[in-house]
């Protein structure tokens, strides 16, 4: 019998020549953990019959499930059909259905049929049908047998994928495997401490809980604390991770926690500015209308984002914004004084409850002894005057201008957290 394991096979060349990275493994093993259904291997194979003959029958007879992707469509490289006709050794037979789903989609396009459009309704006997209603190509279900693991073949493209997992490949595993307990997953985000402080300040909470665990992972200046909660119902895991949660957020503080399960930092401050009723303008020199378009990321984002100033040169800061020429004499471009003068500016044209301003030097060129690649000035306008801070980001120029802009949407989400 195979061993008590899943393993997640891609097909495609464009893979191994690192043209993309394989997204159906990671969103397939994010599905199947939610499910209590943990991942034991992925795996990319080329479009080459040898290959993914040998790495399927393989597969299947060590794993109890195998989850293929890719290589249903119509083309010469598409082999997972024949493939797996071969490892079973069985043979096709056209579904009436999925025919008709196929000649119903290019009728709707007014486009002619080509015949081997249709080889792709034709299905291994003996297997599930799954019906694709965002594509062509259907997928499949061979079940476990013979010592022999289940097959589940999905087509390639990631939204055609997650669409037939949804709509039916799921059920279908809820019923086969069942759970043996719930598992539940909750991401916090936490922005601007570093991970080593964020990992001392949650100490007290590690193996507290054997059903808890606690996870760390930093990425461009944010650090996502992971908690995976078991539990005998998805009550209990619920319960268990709210807990945590609140444990977590007490430790870390009312401020640091800006967003959970991959909620955005824009998404944030644009909640707080719909609840406060106040609206923002930006001025934007080395970030040249990067938190602009991030806050524009948010349906709804009109009701509070006024305008934003796209100054990079001294002589726009002072025509659009009214800074001083002798404050960029005085103290240059990239300085505590003109990131206050843009925002005071901007929040005084634009009428506008709060005001950002960034100007830093984005690097690789541009920086000198005093003020070196990285440094970046922001500035932030409210009723109650202008701040400013200063951050020495350490990236290259694309990390320093998008690291430069999350830092000013902070700023803003702080400003308006604390004003409640
Ligand atoms: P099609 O009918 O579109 O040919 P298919 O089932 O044959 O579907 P492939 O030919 O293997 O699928 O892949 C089609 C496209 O889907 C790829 O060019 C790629 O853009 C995307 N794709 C396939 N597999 C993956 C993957 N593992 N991760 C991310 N994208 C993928
Ligand atoms: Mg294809």
């Amino acid at each position: 019998m195979p061993r008590q394991s899943i393993e997640i096979l891609s097909t495609g060349n464009e893979i191994l020549e690192g043209l993309y990275a394989d997204a159906n493994a990671q969103w397939l093993s994010a599905r199947l953990n939610e499910m209590g259904l943990p991942v034991r291997f992925h795996l990319s194979v080329r479009d080459d019959p040898d290959d993914l003959r040998e790495q399927l029958a393989q597969s299947l007879n060590r794993s109890q499930l195998v989850i293929l992707s890719g290589g249903l469509g119509p083309t010469r490289d598409d082999l997972t059909r024949q493939t797996v006709l071969a490892v079973y050794k069985t043979s096709a037979q056209r579904d009436p259905r999925a025919e008709s789903m196929i000649r119903e989609r290019f009728a709707k396009r007014e486009r002619e049929l080509p015949e081997n459009n249709l080889a792709q309704a034709d299905l291994p006997l003996g297997c599930i049908p799954l019906y694709n209603h965002c594509g062509t190509a259907p997928g499949f279900i061979m079940p476990a047998g013979k010592g022999r693991g289940a097959l589940i073949c999905l087509p390639g493209p990631p939204f055609e994928l997650h669409a037939m997992f949804e709509a039916s490949a799921r059920s279908w595993l809820e019923q086969t495997f069942p759970p043996t307990e719930a598992r539940r997953l909750r991401v916090l985000h936490v922005f601007n401490r570093p991970e080593s402080d964020v990992d001392q300040t949650l100490h007290p909470l590690y193996g507290r809980d054997e059903k808890i665990y606690l996870g760390l992972r930093a990425k461009g200046g944010i650090i996502d604390v992971r908690i995976t909660a078991r539990g005998a119902t998805p009550e209990e895991a619920n319960v268990r991770i709210s807990q945590c949660e609140a444990d977590v957020r007490r430790l870390l503080g009312p401020e640091d926690v800006f967003a959970t399960d991959g909620g955005a930092m824009e998404e944030a401050v644009v909640e707080l500015l719909k609840r406060s009723g106040k609206t923002i303008a930006c001025a934007e020199s080395c970030t040249a209308g990067m938190i602009a378009a991030r806050l524009a990321n948010v349906s709804g984002s009109s009701e509070c984002l006024y305008e934003s100033y796209i100054t990079y040169s001294n002589e726009a800061k002072t025509r659009i914004l009214g800074v001083r020429p002798e404050t960029l004499a005085a103290h240059g471009a990239v300085s505590a004084q003109t990131a206050a003068e843009m925002a005071r500016g901007a929040r005084k044209i634009a009428a506008a409850g709060i005001a950002l301003s960034v100007t830093g030097i984005a690097g690789p060129t541009g920086g000198s002894a005093e003020k070196p690649v990285g440094l970046t000035w922001f500035g932030l306008a409210t009723d109650s005057g202008v701040q400013t801070v200063r951050q020495n980001f350490l990236g290259d120029r694309q990390q320093n201008r998008s690291a430069a802009a999350l830092f000013a949407l902070d700023l803003a989400r702080r400003a308006l957290l604390r004003e409640q």
